[in-house]
């Protein structure tokens, strides 16, 4: 009887207050998972006031290239909140990623992605996994700057900025101190990419220092994945870039049960959206039988975000309630453990019943009301002493001789540059090749001041002026070399500021 009221008085809690959100319905099952979500905030009581913003396949089908019509900016700007189904990116050619758009053009440098177990209910080896994949959202090689700059070579930038890791890093401790989260992990693959994702593990290192009641550690991003599949339930809050994120939190919502069931949020300092982390499913759109629990935990975490931790808790548990009793959609489904295969609003119907109810054998969902706050500190801007040392310049060359190159270039006398070597593909080919180096079109010249390797402790370059390097252009044109690009090569306070050629 007790129960009975328990559960009635929680079905009846509303919010009074009324919370205007972007809603996106996508594309592919975007629409279908979307109309289930929505159902579920309106009977729940959440007071949602979904305002409809058209983006994805057909805005870019009626001529829109960015994906996004102008009004639905507005919409996004003025209710600070967006609920989105997912959107379909052609592979490979055509239109850029909205998603990756809206993400950057909104500042939304939080991808927070958590992912846990519902053992016994939906099948994984992993019964005690629980964990946060907090992941970069603006960055790395998601900036998708790509050039092909021969005929046989393409370049993708992989930008890291200190301000972008700082944000993160400081984002994940600070969400496993709100969560009561014991450990971060950090995943970074900086015995390669020393630079890049070596200042994310250097910003790492620094920030952990602030949190000692937190435990850290770091892993390349290999082993980190391997053992992530492997061991999921060793890790707690992992921190990493946008590519490994986007892998590996794929990964771990593949293991706990689907990668249909996890959602995410995607947080800014002014606006947040919520959205599910798998895609637009083609091959299942229309069936009616997608999952719709990524989209609704992303939903549950909005509600968080907005200050409506009760709602969010009764969902949830009613989202716990109906798994365990074994109402599932065709991918959560498993003979002997499952009692129904549901279609997409069969489950939503069903979760609408057992508003009210929590769960018997999982944890009840117990979201503190304090949760969903997270601000992080202005970047503050260390001021360093940046000299220019000398320049990569980039030249495409059919030849296959490195030393025929590297010659013609070591003769040119421009002012004080000098060719210290030729790499191809990173790898030195000039002086001293080997042979069996394969050669593309592609070839890195370095050019450093004549006065450059002042012998010391470590080794040092000279500076130079910019107008050296313009004449040094100037003169490889003359000779007849096709120049495709430079990378100017600094030190910054006295310390080397980019990679040495494989074999320098
Ligand atoms: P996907 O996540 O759409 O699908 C992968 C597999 O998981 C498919 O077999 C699919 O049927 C299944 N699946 C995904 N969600 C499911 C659900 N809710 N219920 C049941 N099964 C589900 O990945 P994909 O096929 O690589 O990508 C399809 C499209 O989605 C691409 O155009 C991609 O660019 C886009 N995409 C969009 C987003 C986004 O909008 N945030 C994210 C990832 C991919």
């Amino acid at each position: 009887m007790e129960n009975t009221k328990t559960t009635k008085a929680i079905a009846n809690q509303t919010s009074t207050e009324v919370t205007k959100v972007a809603v996106a319905y996508g594309d592919g099952i975007g629409p279908e998972i979307m109309k289930a979500t929505l159902k579920i905030l309106e009977a729940s009581g959440a007071n949602i006031q979904p305002e409809i913003i058209e983006v994805g396949e057909k805005v870019y089908v009626s001529g829109n290239s960015s994906g996004i019509e102008k009004q639905s900016w507005e919409t996004i700007n003025k209710n600070k909140i967006i609920l989105k189904a997912p959107i379909t990116t052609p592979q490979g050619k055509g239109y850029k990623s909205l998603n990756v758009t809206l993400r950057k053009s909104l500042g939304l440098f939080a991808n927070v992605r958590p992912v846990n177990a519902l053992h016994p209910y939906i099948h994984t080896n992993f019964p005690n996994m629980d964990v946060v994949i907090i992941r970069e959202n603006e960055e790395d090689l998601y900036a998708g700057i790509e050039h092909q700059q021969t005929q046989d070579v393409v370049q993708c930038l992989k930008l890291i900025t200190r301000p972008g890791c700082e944000k993160i890093v400081r984002y994940a401790f600070e969400y496993a101190k709100l969560y009561g989260r014991k450990k971060v992990t950090c995943m970074v693959k900086d015995n390669i990419m020393k630079l890049t994702d070596g200042l994310f593990h250097t910003v790492f290192k620094e920030i952990a220092t602030e949190y000692p009641e937190i435990k850290s550690e770091s892993q390349i991003i290999d082993i980190g994945s391997a053992r992530l599949a492997a061991n999921p339930e060793n890790y707690d809050v992992i921190v990493t870039s946008n590519l490994y994120g986007d892998i590996i939190s794929d990964i771990a919502a593949e293991i706990a049960g689907s990668v249909g069931m996890a959602g995410s949020a995607n947080v800014g300092k002014n606006i947040a959206m919520f959205e599910a982390i798998h895609g637009s499913a083609p091959d299942i759109a229309g069936k009616a039988i997608a999952n719709p629990s990524g989209l609704l935990n992303a939903a549950v975490m909005m509600l968080v975000h907005v200050g409506k931790v009760n709602i969010a808790n009764k969902i949830k548990n009613a989202w716990l309630t109906t798994i365990e009793q074994g109402y599932h959609t065709a991918d959560m489904y498993e003979e002997g453990q499952s009692i129904q295969k549901m279609s997409t609003s069969e489950f939503a119907d069903k979760l609408i019943e057992n508003l009210g109810k929590q769960p018997q054998q999982l944890t009840p969902s117990d979201i503190d009301e304090k949760a969903g706050k997270i601000s992080i500190p202005e970047y503050i801007r260390q001021e360093q002493e940046q000299i220019l040392v000398g320049t990569d310049v980039f030249i495409n060359w059919k030849g296959s001789n490195p030393n025929e190159i590297g010659e013609a270039l070591a003769t040119l006398k421009s002012y004080k540059l000098k060719l210290k070597m030729i790499t191809n593909r990173g790898v030195k080919v000039f002086p001293n090749g080997l042979p069996e180096t394969y050669c593309t079109d592609h070839w890195r010249c370095r050019f450093v001041g004549t006065d450059a390797m002042i012998k010391g402790e470590t080794p040092k370059y000279a500076p130079i002026d910019f107008e050296q390097i313009l004449a040094l252009l100037s003169n490889i044109n003359e000779i007849g070399y096709e120049v495709i690009k430079t990378e100017n090569l600094y030190e910054f306070d006295g310390k080397r500021a980019f990679s040495l050629g494989q074999g320098e």
